[in-house]
């Protein structure tokens, strides 16, 4: 996963008790009866709702004073559909408003630091696809990321390639002929649009690929293909090539969300073998975070539905699971930490880790395993 400058920045953040922040996640879908400036103003009140409800008293003119900041910027800006997320504290002290460049829930926080959870899974799910859409006389490739589509190319096959109609003066054998060059106009072009797919993936590298148009020439493009492109089809979908966006989107988002949990249920199921232990996989939380606490992990792989409390010792920062009053190691006295899961993943990114969440399936046979898994980096040689 690419970490982003500015995320990266935000991760390292200390938390501050005296300055609160306020993060708020919008995911703008497109309007058409309101204006769009409106609906966002009215996403954002709903967002913020629970907040406002749930402020103490000692907390609530500082959480409204810094609400009217971010509300007011929101008025002041032009909106586009899309995931964002706002950071803002008390005193206008860095207000910042920054696109996700994918999808997000609608969703908001005040506490002692920014809130990256939303942002960092933004990430981690939206992964590049191709997409090739062909038949005999068109086709188009296009490059996917959950939510939006965009043209890369749009070749239409000479005009050698149409069929030629028989007409009563031929014979069969010169009929026979034509449809034979017919074809080989078909894998010509068909060869050209998957050496389009190949720069394409030079110029921006994509994990896979998914192929729809004509059921034939899906077919064929599948026999055209080099071993690159082929190893990374994940999916095949029946549609026009002149098929509008939206009707794309919904193919892709469906064929993507399948191979998504397919690919995390083999990867679980690997993770999880008992018949053969593997050194560098740790199970549960207790685990987990004693090899984060040593900086040890280079994977961390959760649940879906894993949304642990804890605490901190406020000494010597160890992670704990819920439960825990006094630091195990240090005996000092410990802080709740009520969105454990983000102080995790904030570690193991910290340590170059990467993160993956799973979902479904693969999710519930995670829970069973304590909801967390961790791979851990390789020894280095001493
Ligand atoms: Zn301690």
């Amino acid at each position: 996963m690419q970490i982003e400058e500015n995320l990266k920045r935000r991760l390292a953040v200390k938390p501050n008790a005296d300055s609160k922040v306020l993060s708020v996640y919008l995911g703008i879908q497109p309007v058409w009866e309101t204006s769009m400036g409106h609906a966002v103003e009215m996403l954002f009140d709903t967002a913020i709702a629970s907040l406002q409800k749930n402020s103490d008293e000692g907390d609530a003119a500082p959480l409204e004073r810094t609400l009217r900041l971010a509300r007011d910027a929101i008025r002041q800006r032009e909106w586009k559909p899309g995931g964002y997320a706002l950071f803002a504290q008390d005193k206008a002290r860095g207000l910042e408003i920054q696109e996700l460049g994918a999808e997000v829930k609608t969703q908001a926080y005040w506490l002692e630091k920014p809130y990256l959870l939303p942002w960092i899974e933004a990430l981690e799910e939206s992964k590049r696809c191709g997409v090739i859409l062909a038949d005999k006389r068109r086709a188009r490739v296009l490059t996917y990321r959950r939510g939006s589509i965009e043209e890369e190319k749009d070749l239409t096959a000479a005009e050698s390639t149409r069929r030629f109609r028989t007409t009563g003066k031929d014979n069969l054998k010169s009929a026979f002929k034509l449809e034979r060059t017919a074809d080989l106009h078909e894998v010509w072009h068909l060869k050209r649009v998957i050496r389009e797919a190949q720069a394409l993936e030079k110029k921006h590298p994509f994990t896979r690929l998914m192929l729809g148009g004509t059921e034939e020439s899906v077919h064929e493009l599948e026999n055209l293909l080099t071993p690159d492109l082929s190893a990374k089809v994940a999916g095949r979908f029946k549609a026009r090539v002149e098929a509008q966006d939206q009707e794309l989107l919904e193919h892709l988002e469906e064929l993507e969300t399948a191979a998504d949990r397919d690919s995390e249920m083999r990867f679980v199921e690997s993770l999880l073998k008992d018949d053969r232990p593997r050194p560098e996989v740790t199970l549960g939380l207790d685990a987990v975070l004693h090899h984060l606490d040593r900086g040890l992990v280079h994977r961390l792989v959760y649940s879906e539905n894993f949304k642990p409390e804890g605490s901190q010792c406020t000494s010597c920062r160890y992670l704990f699971g819920p439960g825990r009053l006094v630091c195990g190691r240090c005996n000092s006295a410990v802080s709740r930490v009520p969105y454990l899961l983000e102080e995790m993943v904030r570690s193991a990114l910290l340590q170059s880790g990467q993160i993956e969440k799973v979902r479904g399936e693969a999710a519930r046979r995670l829970d069973h395993e304590g909801g967390t898994v961790a791979i851990l980096k390789k020894k280095s040689k001493r």
